[in-house]
């Protein structure tokens, strides 16, 4: 049984242990039978507007015993975090609870003076003034910092819009991401485990792969999916897949179940895929075009994204224009690569997008790197017997295929 493999439970509380104030189906014998076996158990939620003591009393009242250090609201951690970065004069868009839980860290709550952040969360009372005036303090220099971004919620009369779709409104007006404290980010999870030995055998429980699994594994831990049907996920390496899928917390202890042994793949997990170009660019003698990247400082082949209405041909010859100076003439095709282990890419923003790159083969058509009003800072030709050391990790195999000259492109 499931039950046995772990010592450490991180178990969502929203589809899981209650829906809408009742507990569902064998949440309260379960969790009993955790107690009983001596299991430690901590309630985590990306419910941003209950305290920590509301959310202890919901469960006293459905018969669930628990202590307030076991539970792990994403408005709590947002409070941790705050007081971590010291940001402690606040202006909050959320519930008054969500209010006096910063406060209980430490800040101060403030509506007329400059914040150091904002913070935003959900509540029925936030309106279009509190939304404007969180933007124009984004604006003004004020840390943006969302409780969570779940974009909508269930209710009888179909979807409601939560924090998600408050920080969307904000982050659109502002064209800033917020930090997102609340599941599948780390924040949550790494208070979840605060206390908790190293060596402890953790699984996360929920009822979200993407939110909840996808965070469990995103941290190294295992998670287990609640949900009456199987969720297929179309690749092997897709973090939202969970490890076991139960239809209920009692099926924990149903005997014989097993779950996949999961294993962080090196790559971070992407929100996107984007369409991307890379040129190998040869001049009349042979040597190959590099560039120092500004981001990483190590050496690259010219690459870059394509934009919106431009074909990979057109994306190439301006990629490298812009970034070099120099025109070169597109020869052919040497392959499309696309594996998440060497195409995904973590902005400084915080986004992840993995890149399907076409690779193509260049020839100089002017000799000269021209330096005037273009982005690099650094470009050179290297003979390919003598590439620089620290040349990006995927760029060998590029030049390598680009000198095999297989009849074919290449599909890595
Ligand atoms: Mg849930």
């Amino acid at each position: 049984m499931l039950a046995e493999q772990f010592d450490t439970f991180l178990i969502d509380l929203d589809g899981v242990v209650y829906l809408d104030n009742f507990a569902l189906p064998g949440a309260v014998q379960a969790l009993a039978q955790l107690r009983a076996q001596g299991k430690r158990v901590r309630f985590l939620t990306n419910d941003p507007r209950p305290a920590r003591d509301e959310v202890l009393q919901l469960l006293a009242e459905i018969g669930i015993e628990a202590t307030l250090e076991e539970i792990v609201t994403c408005g709590w951690a947002t409070a941790l975090h705050l007081r971590e970065q010291g940001w402690n004069r606040v202006y909050v868009v959320g519930s008054v609870s969500l209010a006096s839980e910063l406060r209980r860290a430490g800040c101060e709550i403030t509506e007329t003076e400059q914040p150091q952040a904002v913070v935003i969360g959900c509540d029925q009372h936030v309106s279009y003034p509190h939304l404007d005036h969180a933007a124009t303090q984004i604006t003004s220099g004020a840390r943006f910092v969302a409780t969570n971004a779940d974009e909508s919620f269930p209710s009888s009369t179909g979807p409601r819009p939560a924090t998600g779709a408050l920080v969307a409104a904000v982050q659109t007006a502002t064209g800033q991401r917020p930090l997102i404290i609340g599941k599948p980010y780390p924040s949550m999870f790494r208070a979840a485990l605060e206390g908790v030995p190293p060596d402890a055998r953790a699984v996360v429980v929920g009822d979200s792969p993407h939110t909840d699994i996808l965070g469990a594994h995103q941290h190294g831990l295992p998670a287990i999916l609640i949900s009456p049907t199987p969720t297929v996920f179309a690749s092997p390496r897709d973090f939202r897949a969970p490890d076991a899928t139960l239809s209920n917390l009692t099926e924990l202890f149903t005997p014989g179940t097993h779950h996949r042994q999961w294993s962080t793949p090196s790559f971070p997990w992407p929100e996107a895929v984007k369409a991307g170009v890379a040129a190998v660019v040869f001049n009349h003698s042979g040597h190959v075009l590099l560039q120092r990247r500004a981001d990483n400082g190590q050496w690259g082949l010219p690459s870059g994204h394509v934009e919106p209405g431009e074909t990979v041909n057109e994306a190439i010859t301006r990629e490298v224009a812009e970034e070099t100076g120099l025109q070169v003439q597109v020869s052919h095709l040497i392959g499309v690569y696309s594996h998440p282990s060497s195409q995904s890419f973590a902005y400084p923003s915080g986004q992840v997008s993995q890149f399907i790159t076409s690779c193509f083969r260049c020839q100089t058509v002017q000799e000269e790197l021209h330096w005037d009003g273009v982005e690099t800072l650094e470009a050179a030709f290297f003979s390919p017997d003598n590439l620089p050391a620290d040349l990006l990790p995927m760029h060998p195999q590029w030049l390598a295929d680009a000198l095999a000259n297989h009849p074919t492109a290449y599909i890595r």
